[in-house]
C-alpha cells in the first residue's frame, strides 16, 4: 500500500535514485547528529594523520536516519573508495571473499543490515576485521586444505537497526560504535529546506516546518513527504508549498498532526480498542495488525515510545495518557492505575 511505504521504507528503484540526489556528501552538509559528526571528524583526522585506515565503525539506529549517508561521508573524508553490500546478500563465504579480495588499501566496506549475516560468513569476517586475512577451504574430504589470503587494511562500516541484534563477538570487533537518534523538528525543517532547494521546490519556512514536524523524526520520511506535498502543491496551489498546503496534502496522505501514519494509528488503535489499553505482547500485536514483531520493534515502536504514546513494560505494551488524549478517549480506572 502506498501510504505504508512511507514508513515501512522498502526502497523502490525510483526511491534509490531520488535518495542519491539528496544525499549529503560532506559532514558540513549533514544536518543534525552533532555528537556523531564531532566524534567521527576527530577519529578521521587522527587516522589520516597516522596514515592508517579508520577503525571499524558500527552505526545503529532506526531506518532512514542517515547510516548509509554517514558511511559514504566517511569514505569521502578518508579519500578512499566505498564498496556497499548488505548482510542478506552476503550469503556464502565466497561472496565475502570476492568482495574483500577486491578491496584496495584503506577502502571502506559498508555492510547494511549487518545483523542479518549468516553465521558462517560472520566467522570469516572476524579474522578479516582483526588481522586482515581469510582462511579459505579448498576441496572437500581428505584432500581439503586451507589457503590463507592476506587482505588490504580496510575499514568495515556496519549498519544495523538495533545493536542488540548483533552477536557480541561481532560487536566487540568494532572500535567505534555510534547511535543515530531521531531528528528534532528544527533539524528536519532544515533538511526539508535543503532538499527543496536541490529539487527546485518553492516552499516557505512554515511549509517546511509543517512537513518536518510530521515526519516521524526521520529524514527519509521527510524527503518522501516533501515529494508528495510537491505533487499536491503543483495541482492545487500553483506549486507553492505553504503550511496550509502541506497540511492539506498530509491530511490526504493520512499523516496526522503528530506525524503518525495509518500504521501507527492501527497499532495504537488496536491496543486501545481490543486490549483495553494493554498490556499486550508484541507478538499478539504483530499478528493482529499483520506485521512481524521485528518490524514493529524496529520501525514503529521506537518512534511511538519516544513520542510518549506507548510504553514497554515487563508484561507488554501499554498505551499512555497522551495516546488516550490523541484518540479523545477517557481511560478506565484500571488503566489509570497502571500509569
Ligand atoms: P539509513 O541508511 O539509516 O536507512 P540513509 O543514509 O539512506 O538512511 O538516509 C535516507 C535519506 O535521508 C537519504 O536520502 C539522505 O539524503 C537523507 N538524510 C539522512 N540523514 C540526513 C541528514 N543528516 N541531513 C540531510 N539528509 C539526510
Amino acid at each position: 500500500m502506498e501510504e505504508d511505504r512511507l514508513t515501512t521504507q522498502t526502497l523502490r528503484e525510483e526511491d534509490v535514485e531520488f535518495e542519491a540526489t539528496l544525499r549529503p556528501t560532506d559532514f558540513s552538509d549533514f544536518i543534525g547528529q552533532k555528537k556523531i559528526k564531532e566524534n567521527l571528524t576527530v577519529y578521521i583526522e587522527a587516522a589520516r594523520k597516522r596514515k592508517e585506515p579508520l577503525d571499524h565503525v558500527l552505526l545503529f539506529g532506526p531506518p532512514g536516519l542517515g547510516k548509509t549517508t554517514v558511511a559514504h561521508i566517511i569514505a569521502k573524508e578518508m579519500k578512499t573508495n566505498i564498496r556497499a553490500t548488505s548482510g542478506p546478500v552476503l550469503d556464502r563465504p565466497g561472496d565475502l571473499a570476492g568482495i574483500l579480495t577486491n578491496l584496495e588499501e584503506g577502502d571502506v566496506l559498508f555492510i547494511d543490515e549487518i545483523h542479518r549475516l549468516s553465521h558462517v560468513v560472520e566467522e570469516y569476517l572476524y579474522p578479516a576485521m582483526e588481522e586482515y586475512f581469510l582462511d579459505i577451504m579448498l576441496d572437500k574430504g581428505p584432500s581439503a586444505r586451507s589457503v590463507r589470503i592476506n587482505l588490504p587494511h580496510f575499514t568495515l562500516v556496519g549498519a544495523t537497526t538495533r545493536s542488540g541484534l548483533l552477536t557480541s563477538p561481532l560487536r566487540s570487533r568494532f572500535g567505534i560504535v555510534e547511535r543515530l537518534n531521531f531528528y528534532d523538528d528544527d533539524e528536519l525543517g532544515a533538511i526539508v529546506k535543503r532538499s527543496s532547494k536541490l529539487l527546485g521546490i518553492d516552499i516557505d519556512r512554515s511549509g517546511a516546518f509543517e512537513i518536518a514536524r510530521r515526519s516521524r523524526g526521520t529524514p527519509r520520511i521527510a524527503n518522501r513527504l516533501l515529494r508528495r506535498v510537491r505533487d499536491f502543491a503543483q495541482v492545487k496551489a500553483d506549486g507553492h508549498v505553504s503550511a496550509e498546503v502541506a497540511d492539506q496534502a498530509l491530511k490526504m496522505l493520512e499523516v496526522d498532526h503528530y506525524g503518525l501514519d495509518q500504521m501507527d494509528n492501527r497499532i495504537l488503535g488496536y491496543v486501545l480498542k481490543e486490549c483495553g489499553g494493554g498490556p499486550v505482547g508484541v507478538n499478539t500485536l504483530g499478528v493482529a495488525i499483520g506485521e512481524s514483531s521485528e518490524t514493529i520493534e524496529e520501525i514503529y515502536e521506537p518512534y511511538l515510545i519516544q513520542k510518549g504514546f506507548l510504553r514497554r513494560t515487563p508484561s507488554g505494551r501499554v498505551l499512555t495518557k497522551l495516546a488516550y488524549e490523541h484518540f479523545g478517549v477517557e481511560p478506565s480506572k484500571r488503566q489509570k492505575e497502571l500509569w
